[in-house]
């Protein structure tokens, strides 16, 4: 393993370059930690607490079903918070590095669809906002804040528009079976789709490269992810200021902040051309 802190070592960042250059196949999977530059206030950290909840008070199954306007009040919020974030330089960098070459895909634990708008921006400056590859929209582990689904049919959309959560009754319900619509997140003691996953374990399998950007690589089962790379005979890069259980693992760990380290390995000017 090699370590890299600022200032970073020039060497160890061509290695890195060169190895994303020269892989047919690169997972990127992406924690809380890319989204930190963007502003967007974390469970625990300052402005994640809401109204003295925790948060495993609110997100989970039994809550909804306890007091499903109080949940959908918080999601409400926490979508306003969300909505008032534009995706920093490090989205952007996998963005136009994802429309520059084939083979890069996105794994992400966020759901605060800021990679898919970085996407759908680049997507805006490039061909005039076209329909994207499904190749290059992110595959969100844990849902994402911006998409509902049904309580009682398997109704699932995206959902961007205001939620009036001041009473049961000015809730969203489904369009086909006229139940509650619930924001399409996995809560505490649900499990993760199950296609979603496999899809993410068989791309990370395949993979050279598994870039592992700000995360703590301690929820599981995503933290395994990269795991199914080196099972593969790929290698792991990690970007995290700070060091995580994977780091040992990883062929180089660059301590540094994703919005400025992804600019410097990703964009054109650093791939020089
Ligand atoms: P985490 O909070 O456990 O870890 C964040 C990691 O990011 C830490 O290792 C930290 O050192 C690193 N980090 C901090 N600033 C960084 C930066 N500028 N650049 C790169 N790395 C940085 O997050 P997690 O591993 O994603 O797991 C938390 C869980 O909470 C996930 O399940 C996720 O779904 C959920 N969550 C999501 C969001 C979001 O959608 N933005 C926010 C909070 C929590
Ligand atoms: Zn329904």
């Amino acid at each position: 393993m090699t370590v890299t802190e600022h200032p970073f070592d020039s060497d160890a960042m061509d290695g890195v370059r060169a190895l994303l250059r020269d892989a047919s196949s690169v997972v990127i999977l992406s924690g809380a930690g890319v989204s930190a530059e963007s502003g967007v206030p974390t469970f625990r950290g300052p402005g994640g607490l809401w109204r003295s909840h925790r948060p495993e008070e609110l997100a989970t199954p039994g809550a909804f079903r306890g007091d499903p306007r109080l949940v959908w009040e918080w999601y409400a919020w926490r979508r306003e918070r969300v909505s008032e974030c534009a995706p920093n330089p490090g989205h952007r960098a996998v963005a136009a590095w994802q429309l520059a070459r084939s083979g890069v895909y996105v794994v992400t634990q966020n759901v605060d669809g800021l990679h898919e708008r970085a996407m759908l921006e680049a997507l805006g400056e490039t061909d005039g906002g076209g329909a994207p590859r499904p190749e290059v929209l992110p595959l969100e582990l844990h849902g994402s804040l911006f998409r509902v689904r049904c309580t009682q049919c398997s109704y699932r959309q995206p959902h961007r528009g205001p939620v009036d959560a001041s009473s049961l009754s000015t809730l969203p319900t489904c369009p086909r079976c006229a139940s509650l619509l619930r924001p399409d997140v996995v809560w505490f003691g649900e499990a993760l789709d199950p296609r979603v996953l496999s899809r993410a374990f068989e791309l990370a399998r395949r993979a050279d490269v598994c870039l592992v950007v700000g995360t703590s690589a301690v929820v599981h089962p995503a933290a395994s992810v990269p795991l199914a790379t080196l099972e593969g005979g790929g290698r792991i890069v990690e970007v995290n200021p700070d060091p995580t259980p994977l780091s040992e693992s990883a062929w180089v760990a660059i301590r540094g902040p994703s919005g400025e380290v992804l600019p410097a390995l990703l964009s054109s000017d650093a791939r020089g051309g």
